[in-house]
Parts: C-alpha cells; structure tokens; sequence
C-alpha cells in the first residue's frame, strides 16, 4: 500500500498553501468579523483551475483527481473554513450533480462559467421541513407543456444570496415519496427567485447563507437533470463526493489548531517555563496530532476509492464523521491551550473553534453519517 502523494499532487498541495497564506491569511479575520463573501478570491481560485478541480479541460476543470481536491480544500481551509467550504460545495454538490447527470449542452454552458468564476451556483436540497429526511420534501416542479413551475422554500442555502444559478431537488410526484424528487438546473434570471432569511451565524461567517424562496419560477423542461425521479439519487451523490470536501475542511481546520496551539505553548511562560513542558499540554497536543493523521488517511483513502471508481460512500461518510468529531473537540481544546486569550475575539483559535461546528451539521450531520455507515455494514 503506497501512502505517498505524486509528486504533481505534493506540487498543487505547496500552492495552495502558498495560494492560502497570501490571500486568505491576512484577511480571513477580517471577512468573518464583517460577514463579506471573498468574490475577489473566488476570481483567482478560478485562474489556479481550482474551482472545477476533478473536472475535465474542456469544461474549464483541472482534470486532475479527487484528491488533488481534497489536498487543495485542505490547505484552503487551513487559512479559511468558509473559502475552503465555498471550493468544496462548488465542486461536490454543485458541479457534482451537473458533471453526472448533466447533458452534454448542461455540461458546457453551466459547469464551465462556475469554473471560470464568472457565475455563482448553490445546491438547494434543504427545506424549513425536510433536512435530515430530504424525502419530507415539498416544493414542487409541475410540468405545464414545456415548462416546469417551481413553488416552495429551500433553506441554508450556501452562497443562497450570490448565486447566478441553483441545482435544486424538488417534488415531481409526491405519491412516490423521496422516489418522487427530481433535479433541476435553475438560472436565477428566470424569475420568480427570492432570497428570504440571510442567517448571521456562530461560524464560517465568510460564507453567506440564506433561505431562497421559490415562487411560480418557471424553466425549460430541458433543465431537468437526469431524469424525473433522480432527485434523492443526485443528491445522495452528490453529498458522497461533497462529504470528502467537508472531511478535508474538517482537516484544514485541525492542522490550523494544531499549529496554533503548538507556536503558542512554546512561546507562552508560565511557572518559569513554556507551557509546552508540562505533560499535560503536551497530551493535548498529541491526541490532536494522533487524530489528524486518523482523519487524514480516512479522508485520502475515500478520495482515493472516489478516484479508482469504487465504492466510495461509507469511506466518505467515515472520514466526514472521524475529521468533523475530531476537529470539533480539538479546536476547544486549542482554546484550552491558549487560556485567556483564546477565548478572545480575533485570536485564531477562536474562530477555528467556531468554523469547526459546523463539519459536523452540514452536508448530514453525524447522525446522518453514522446512517449511512450502519446501513453499508449491516447490509
Ligand atoms: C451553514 C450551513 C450551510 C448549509 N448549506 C446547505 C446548502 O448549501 N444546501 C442545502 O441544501 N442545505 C444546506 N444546509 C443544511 C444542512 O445540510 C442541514 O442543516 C442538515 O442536513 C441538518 O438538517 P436540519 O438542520 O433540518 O436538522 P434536523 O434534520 O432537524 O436534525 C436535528 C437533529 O436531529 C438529528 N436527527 C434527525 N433525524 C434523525 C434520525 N433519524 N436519527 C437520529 N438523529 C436524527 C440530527 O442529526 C440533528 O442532530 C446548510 C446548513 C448550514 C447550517
């Protein structure tokens, strides 16, 4: 079993961490405090092909694999968990649905303005009533001729208040519960498309987040993704390859605190003596390091299976759950590590311990995950 990235992949994974610390380090602080969606960066993510990582040239891809992505989520979260969600959920849930299920035509004219950067998308799958359980949908898609109309609420939608075009899941025929969900691309210029609730969050405050309210939207029948009734399946697709972006987030956040807690319990001098010689510290410091291994190999071992064509979702929900539930109890005790001053706004381990909530609720909570998981082991 080899363990060694390519060396193509050790090249792309320095970039994004130089990429990372030129322009995201100095204003990740700065765009959670103020909430504001980083579009300048998005633009030169996209000019580093990185915005359509495992996707082919000639829609504006990388061609490179999900690891690559994985790598670059990583080190992009590392700096900014918002900016690294933002690359993961554009690639996993949005491109994702499009790329597997799209037409040809679909393909070229929607994946490829995404990866240039020069339109926004959302995955809209989450309603006020159905989030755990998407088949408790209830916005509908009716087809009248050759139009389908779109009525309903979706909520949380990511980059919801930004975004140029929507895959959304919604109802087609309620008689055949989540069977009954299909997948449509919708372009926000057809109308009939509003943004309601802007959350304010506790983290991952550079990524806007609102609810987007449908109301007699009406697009061709030719935006229908896949077929009627594929919904629950695109989805479900879709957040097997996004799980592997959250987990890698999950990653980038925890070597962040790690980092962190390390640089200051050297420097920090209490009793005489860095804080760092005290046993103590020293095994928080290890159990975070021994846990970020665990998740790194969970998580490239799923990118890897991705990349190879096998099964890839129990792998994925694994290392989803393993890194999120890591990185959750670690940035605390990042916190612990720095005293006082971590608990202080504008200490980076602050808002690591804020961003890191979050990878365990989005694209399925680890309840959900652990779902997944029993219902592949007990198969
Ligand atoms: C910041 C943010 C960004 C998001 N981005 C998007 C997005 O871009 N697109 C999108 O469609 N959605 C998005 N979501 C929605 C997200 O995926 C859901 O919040 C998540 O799936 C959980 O759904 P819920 O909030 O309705 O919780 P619920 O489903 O109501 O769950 C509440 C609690 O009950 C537990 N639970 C539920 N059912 C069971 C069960 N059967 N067994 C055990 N426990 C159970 C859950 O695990 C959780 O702990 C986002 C959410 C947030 C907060």
């Amino acid at each position: 079993m080899d363990f060694k990235l390519t060396e193509e992949q050790e090249l792309i994974r320095a970039s994004a961490r130089e990429f990372a610390l030129k322009y995201l380090e100095p204003i990740a602080a700065e765009i959670d405090e103020e909430s504001r969606f980083p579009m300048e960066v998005m633009t030169k993510l996209a000019e580093m092909d990185w915005l359509g990582i495992p996707y082919p040239a000639e829609y504006g891809g990388a061609g490179a694999d999900y690891l690559t992505f994985a790598l670059v989520v990583e080190e992009i979260s590392r700096s900014c968990a918002s900016t690294g969600f933002t690359l993961s959920a554009t690639t996993g849930l949005v491109m994702n649905p499009i790329y597997q299920f799209g037409t040809e035509e679909q393909k070229k004219q929607y994946i490829t303005p995404i990866a240039k950067g020069e339109k926004i998308g959302a995955f809209a799958l989450t309603e006020p009533g159905a989030g755990t359980d998407p088949g408790a949908a209830t916005t509908t898609a009716v087809l009248e001729g050759d139009t389908y109309v779109i009525n309903g609420t979706k909520t949380f939608i990511s980059n919801g208040p930004i975004a140029d075009v929507f895959v959304v899941i919604a109802v087609t025929d309620k008689s055949k519960g989540a069977r009954g969900l299909s997948g449509f691309i919708v372009p926000k210029e057809a109308g009939g498309i509003s943004v309601g609730k802007h959350f304010q969050k506790m983290g991952l405050r550079a990524s806007q987040t609102s609810e987007i309210i449908f109301k007699d939207c009406r697009i061709p029948r030719q935006n229908l993704l896949g077929k009627e009734g594929q919904g629950f399946r695109i989805a479900m697709q879709s957040l097997d390859t996004g799980r592997i972006g959250i987990a890698a987030q999950a990653i980038g956040i925890l070597q962040a605190a790690l980092d962190e807690s390390i640089s200051y319990s050297k420097e920090r001098v209490q009793f005489g003596k860095p804080i760092s010689v005290n046993q103590a510290i020293q095994w928080m410091l290890v159990d975070m390091a021994t846990d970020l291994a665990a998740a790194r190999f969970l998580t490239y071992y799923a990118a890897d299976c991705k990349d190879k064509g096998l099964p890839s979702s129990k792998e994925a929900a694994m290392a989803k759950l393993f890194a999120s539930e890591a990185v959750s109890r670690h940035a605390s005790k990042a916190v612990q590590i720095h005293g006082g001053i971590g608990y202080v706004k504008g200490t980076k381990v602050e808002r690591l311990m804020r961003d890191a909530k979050i990878t365990e609720i989005y694209e399925g909570t680890s309840e959900a995950q652990r779902m997944v998981i029993a219902g592949n082991i007990l198969r």
